[in-house]
C-alpha cells in the first residue's frame, strides 16, 4: 500500500514539476537564527504581480502580519536580473512589468524569539508560529516561510526542505525523495501549503494505529526530559475513544501530531495550545509541566484539534473555503467551529468513559465562571464576524467558555424535541452531510440549514435569542431538564486586582503579578486606572518575589472597606517602561460562585434526558 502511493507520489510531482511553484527552505545553511528560501515561479500570468505573506491564517482568528518576519527580498527575472519593487506593506509587494519574474529570494526570521516583545506588534500564537534554533529544532508553520502571487495560488507548489542529514521531519506530507539530505513533497495549492505544517528534530517520534488511523507524534524536549514514547499510551487510548465518538464523521487515514515542549533556556514563549489542520496539529507547550498534566492537556487539547477535521476543516461557510490570507472575511458561526468543536472534546470524554460525570459538571461549572469575564450581551456572531477588530478581540478566548455552553444547550434543547433520539453531534454530522470539505454553506443561512437538516424550526428561536441576539443563555433552565441544578454561593469580601484571584500569574523576571488580558478587572482596580497589562510590583511599599508571596497575600487580606492603598505597577510605554503608583480606596468585591450539581431526586424524565446526554445513546 505504501509503495503505490509513493510511486503516485512521484509521478504527481513529475508531471506537475514545470506548472508547479519550487519552494526550497534551506534548513542547513541558517544565518543569525535566519533561514534561506527560494521560490522558482513558472510563467507569470500577469506583468502587474502581487507577492504576499499571509495577514493570518485559518483557524488563529488574528492578525499576524507573517511578512514581517521576511528580510533580504530579492526578485529576479529568467536572466538572472534583479526587478525592482515596492513594499506595500508588511505582507505585500507589487511588481510592475514582471512577465519575466521567474525566482524570489529571501530570508526567514522566526517569531518565537519576538513574543515577549508586543511594543511593535502583538505576538503570533506560539502553534502557529516559527521557531528557528540551529542544530536544535525548526518549527516549519509553512505559512511563516512561503508566500504566494495573486490568482496562483491554485497553482501546485513542489515543496523541497534542504535539512540536516541527522534531522527527522514529523509530518502528515510523505516525503517523496530517498535522500537524507533532502524532503520533497508535492501540495495541490497554497491552501494545501499552509495546512502542512512540518517539525525538524534529532529523531523522536513515535507511530501507531488506532481505530484504523496510522499516526505519527513527534516530540522536541530540549532537556530530553521526556521522549515521545512516554505519551504513547495516553494518547492511543484518547484517540480510539474520538474516533469511535465520531463514527462516519471522520475519514482520516492518517495523522501527526508535533508536541513541541518549551524549555525555559530556549526562546521565552507564552502561547501554549495548539492549531489545527486536516492531518496534523502541533501543540506547544511548557516542557516544566509534570507527565499526568501533559497527557490530560493532550487529551483535550489534540482531541480538540482532531474534531475540527470536522468543523470548520470540512463542514464551513464561504469565509473559510475562500480564505483570503490577504484581507480575510470572517465567519459569524465561531459559536460551532470553536465553541461545538470544544463542546466535543469534552462530551466524547464522558460519552467514552474517559472522564467521570461529575468531572464533565466539574468542566462545565468553570466555563460558566470562566465565560462570565466577557460580555455576556454581545451577539456572538457579531463577535465571530468582527474578531479581527481591535473593539472585539479581547472578547475572542469566549468561544471556548460560552461557546461551549452554547453547543451544549442546543444539545439539551435537541434531545428534548426529539425525546432523546437528536442530539448536537447528530445535527453536525447531518450537516456535514449536506456540505462537506468541496461544497461550503453561505454564511447567513446556517440556521436555516441546520433547520432543514434537523427538522426543528424551534432551534431557531434558540440561535435569534441567545447566539445572534443579545440574550444571556439561561443555562440553568436547560441544565434543569437534564436533572442538573446550580448551586450558588458568595464567597466573603475579598481585596484584589482582578475579580477571580485563582487567574493570578507570577513573572520571575520583575517580581511581579501579571494577568491574562482576557481576566476581568476588580471594582478597585477600575477605580485606580489599572491597565490590565500593567505588572503589579507592590502594594502600600510591601514588594513581591517568589518567597514572600504568601505574606504579602496575607497582607492584602488584611486591607478593609475604604482604606487608602498605593499599588506600584510598571507600565510600558512605548519602548521603555514606567513604574508608577496608583493610588485610592480600597473597594471590597464579593463574588458569586455557582457550582453545577446532580439532582438527588430528579424526575424520570430528566434522568432519562441526562442518561441520553452523557452516554449519546438512544
Ligand atoms: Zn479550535
Amino acid at each position: 500500500m505504501k509503495k503505490t502511493a509513493l510511486s503516485l507520489g512521484l509521478l504527481t510531482a513529475f508531471v506537475v514539476n514545470a506548472q508547479s511553484i519550487k519552494t526550497t527552505i534551506d534548513l542547513v545553511h541558517i544565518k543569525d537564527d535566519k533561514v534561506p528560501v527560494t521560490m522558482e515561479f513558472p510563467k507569470m500570468k500577469s506583468g502587474d504581480v502581487k507577492f504576499h505573506f499571509p495577514k493570518t491564517v485559518p483557524g488563529t482568528y488574528s492578525v499576524d502580519d507573517y511578512g514581517r518576519f521576511v528580510e533580504g527580498i530579492r526578485f529576479m527575472d529568467n536572466k538572472g536580473k534583479e526587478i525592482p519593487f515596492t513594499k506595500v506593506n508588511d505582507n505585500t509587494y507589487a511588481l510592475k512589468n514582471a512577465q519575466n519574474l521567474s525566482k524570489v529570494t529571501y530570508l526567514v526570521n522566526d517569531s518565537f524569539d519576538d513574543e515577549m516583545d508586543e511594543s511593535r506588534h502583538k505576538a503570533v500564537f506560539s502553534p502557529s508560529g516559527t521557531d528557528i534554533e540551529a542544530g536544535k529544532i525548526y518549527l516549519v508553520n509553512t505559512h511563516g516561510f512561503v508566500g504566494y502571487i495573486d490568482n496562483m495560488q491554485d497553482v501546485p507548489y513542489q515543496l523541497v526542505i534542504q535539512k540536516p542529514n541527522d534531522f527527522y521531519g514529523t509530518t502528515a506530507l510523505v516525503d517523496q525523495d530517498k535522500s537524507e539530505a533532502t524532503d520533497t513533497f508535492t501540495l495541490a495549492n497554497y491552501a494545501k501549503v499552509t495546512d502542512s505544517p512540518l517539525m525538524y528534530t534529532k529523531p523522536d517520534y513515535i507511530t501507531f494505529n488506532a481505530g484504523g488511523m496510522d499516526l505519527v507524534l513527534g516530540v522536541y524536549s530540549p532537556t530530553g526530559k521526556y521522549k515521545a514514547a512516554d505519551f504513547k499510551e495516553n494518547l492511543e487510548k484518547m484517540v480510539v475513544a474520538q474516533k469511535k465518538f465520531l463514527g462516519d464523521m471522520n475519514t482520516n487515514k492518517k495523522y501527526a501530531i508535533m508536541l513541541y515542549l518549551a524549555g525555559t533556556q530556549g526562546p521565552q514563549i507564552k502561547g501554549f495550545g495548539a492549531l489545527e489542520h486536516h492531518e496534523s496539529t502541533s501543540v506547544v507547550l511548557p516542557e516544566m509541566m509534570p507527565k499526568e498534566a501533559i497527557d490530560k492537556t493532550l487529551t483535550d487539547v489534540v482531541s480538540h484539534e482532531f474534531f475540527h477535521t470536522v468543523n470548520p476543516l470540512k463542514t464551513h461557510s464561504e469565509e473559510i473555503h475562500y480564505f483570503d490570507y490577504a484581507d480575510p472575511k470572517m465567519s459569524q458561526h465561531l459559536w460551532m467551529y470553536e465553541g461545538g468543536t470544544e463542546y466535543f472534546a469534552n462530551l466524547f470524554q464522558i460519552q467514552e468513559g474517559l472522564i467521570t460525570r461529575d468531572e464533565f459538571l466539574q468542566r462545565m461549572t468553570e466555563k460558566i465562571a470562566n465565560s462570565k469575564n466577557y460580555n455576556d450581551t454581545m451577539p456572538f456572531t457579531v463577535m465571530s464576524k468582527n474578531v479581527l477588530k481591535d473593539e472585539y478581540k479581547d472578547q475572542y478566548r469566549n468561544v471556548y467558555e460560552k461557546g461551549t455552553l452554547l453547543a451544549m444547550c442546543l444539545d439539551i434543547e435537541l434531545r428534548k424535541l426529539s425525546n432523546g433520539e437528536m442530539g448536537y453531534r447528530d445535527m453536525i454530522r447531518k450537516l456535514s452531510q449536506r456540505f462537506g470539505e468541496n461544497k461550503p454553506f453561505k454564511d447567513d443561512q446556517l440556521i436555516d440549514e441546520l433547520v432543514a437538516v434537523t427538522g426543528y424550526p424551534q432551534i431557531k428561536d434558540f440561535y435569534n435569542k441567545y447566539i445572534a441576539g443579545d440574550q444571556p443563555t439561561p443555562y440553568a433552565q436547560y441544565l434543569n431538564m437534564a436533572g442538573v441544578e446550580i448551586k450558588k454561593q458568595e464567597t466573603p469580601p475579598i481585596f484584589w486586582f482582578i475579580r477571580d484571584p485563582q487567574q493570578t500569574g507570577y513573572d520571575e523576571k520583575d517580581n511581579a503579578f501579571v494577568f491574562d488580558e482576557s481576566s476581568a478587572q476588580s471594582t478597585f482596580a477600575k477605580n485606580i486606572g489599572l491597565k490590565i497589562t500593567d505588572k503589579i510590583v507592590a502594594l502600600d511599599g510591601k514588594t513581591i518575589n517568589i518567597q514572600n508571596i504568601q505574606s504579602f497575600i496575607e497582607y492584602a487580606k488584611t486591607i478593609k472597606e475604604g482604606q487608602n492603598v498605593t499599588v506600584t505597577v510598571l507600565r510600558k510605554n512605548g519602548d521603555k517602561t514606567d513604574k508608577i503608583d496608583l493610588k485610592g480606596k480600597a473597594v471590597l468585591d464579593k463574588m458569586t460562585v455557582e457550582t453545577l450539581a446532580f439532582k438527588a431526586n430528579p424526575t424520570p424524565a430528566e434522568k432519562k434526558l441526562q442518561d441520553q446526554w452523557l452516554t449519546g445513546k438512544k
